[in-house]
């Protein structure tokens, strides 16, 4: 855990064992649920349908998972294999939820950007450096 990481989850049990609503600190009444108030609730669930704020969020994410990937690299790898063969056994795509294409393990959008990334991997390797799309 990283040093914000763990101010933040001592910030959130800190609230949290006070009752207080762990996003804005404010006072939470006995019949609301869980440990954000209700204007808390709503601005999060505006926030995660958001385009924009997915966006945002997505390199902090990405960077997230890179370093829990390397962090514990056997065991994520290990992961990432069973749900990938679970994946491919339920004929998923093993990038997203979508059906597979019947001649890869990968939808038809994922399988054209896949074909992208080898071609520019391949170009790499043979020094060539990847030309734009
Ligand atoms: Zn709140
Ligand atoms: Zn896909």
């Amino acid at each position: 855990m990283t040093w914000t990481a763990a101010k933040q989850a001592a910030r959130y049990a800190r609230l949290r064992a006070a009752g207080r609503c762990v996003t804005c600190n404010g006072g939470m009444l006995p019949e609301w649920h869980g440990v954000r108030c209700p204007s808390c609730v709503e601005r999060q669930a505006e926030s995660r349908s958001s385009e924009a704020a997915k966006e945002r969020r997505r390199p902090l994410a990405a960077k997230y998972q890179r370093d829990r990937y390397a962090a514990n690299r056997e065991q994520e790898a290990k992961n990432q294999r069973a749900r990938r063969l679970a994946k491919k056994l339920r004929g998923e795509c093993i990038r997203c939820s979508q059906p597979a294409s019947d001649v890869s393990i990968y939808c038809p959008a994922h399988y054209a950007s896949e074909k992208v990334r080898v071609r520019d991997q391949q170009r790499r390797r043979r020094g060539g450096g990847a030309l734009p799309r």
